[in-house]
């Protein structure tokens, strides 16, 4: 069996402030250290199931978290960015079985997690088809426009309830739950214990069941803070003015919405 993981921090067991999240900061490396942990537990709970070629895309920012000593024999890990539109499913291919992601965090503005936002910073609500698009939805959309089902989601507790609909053999493990603020988080090493049981059970069940429907059509409204952002990427093709701060762009063509968004955010 083959499996994809795409592993991001915002999301993982204790993660809470700006910079436990950024390289060179003082509190990162503790970060770094349990979004590794997590992922080892996941590709132990996907060998447990029989997998025996996992690939991992390490996700976060400049994609250089993971550490690959602590990572089973049968582990890639891809790192850093080629700047294709695949972006944090980067490696994703036709021929895996299944896809599962560790450490994702809520949509841009909501409220359950204080490091919510949607590919970047700089903005305050994203919409797809009328629901706050998480990076999740996107990406966990992307591994099925490659023809790979999502089984697995470990986050924060709103993200993982957010996206329950979104692929009908989806489990869930969460590992914190916000507040504006503040974050509530489990022991790390009950979040690990956690996502090895649940990602064998995810990878145990009938994957052929998996794969959710995509939508036909494809309707982004994406708002910022700024309204110069609006101003200046209304101008990718496709994009038109909703107001000062807001642009939308519809296709019938997930892959379209694919390679905006690494230019719109
Ligand atoms: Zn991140």
């Amino acid at each position: 069996m083959r499996v994809f993981i795409s592993a991001d921090i915002e999301g993982t067991a204790f993660t809470t402030i700006w910079p436990e999240t950024d390289h060179g900061e003082e509190e990162y490396p503790a970060a770094a250290r349990q979004m590794t942990m997590e992922v080892k537990a996941a590709c132990e709970g996907a060998i447990a199931a029989g997998a025996d070629y996992i690939v991992v895309k390490d996700a976060h920012d400049g994609g250089r978290n993971i550490d690959l000593n602590e990572m089973p024999k049968c582990v890639e890990v891809i790192r850093a960015s080629n700047g294709s539109p695949r972006t944090m499913v980067e490696g994703i291919e036709a021929g895996f079985d299944a896809a599962m992601f560790i450490g994702y965090h809520s949509a841009a503005g909501k409220i359950g997690n204080p490091l919510s936002h949607t590919f970047t910073t700089k903005t305050t609500r994203v919409l797809l088809n009328g629901e706050d698009c998480s990076e999740f939805m996107i990406y966990s959309w992307c591994a099925a426009y490659y023809g790979v089902p999502t089984v697995f989601l470990s986050g924060d507790k709103m993200l993982t309830e957010d996206s329950a609909h979104l692929h009908p053999m989806l489990k869930t493990v969460w590992a914190k739950d916000g507040y504006g603020g503040y974050t509530r988080c489990r022991q790390p090493q009950l979040v690990c214990d956690l996502i090895r049981q649940g990602t064998e059970e995810a990878l145990k069940q009938d994957l052929s069941k998996a794969m959710c429907e995509l939508p036909k059509h494809f309707d982004l409204q994406i708002s910022y803070k700024e309204h110069r952002d609006a101003a200046r990427y209304v101008n990718y093709p496709g994009f038109e003015m909703v107001d000062s701060h807001t642009i939308r762009m519809q296709t019938d063509d997930y892959y379209e919405f694919l390679r905006c968004v690494p230019f719109v955010f």
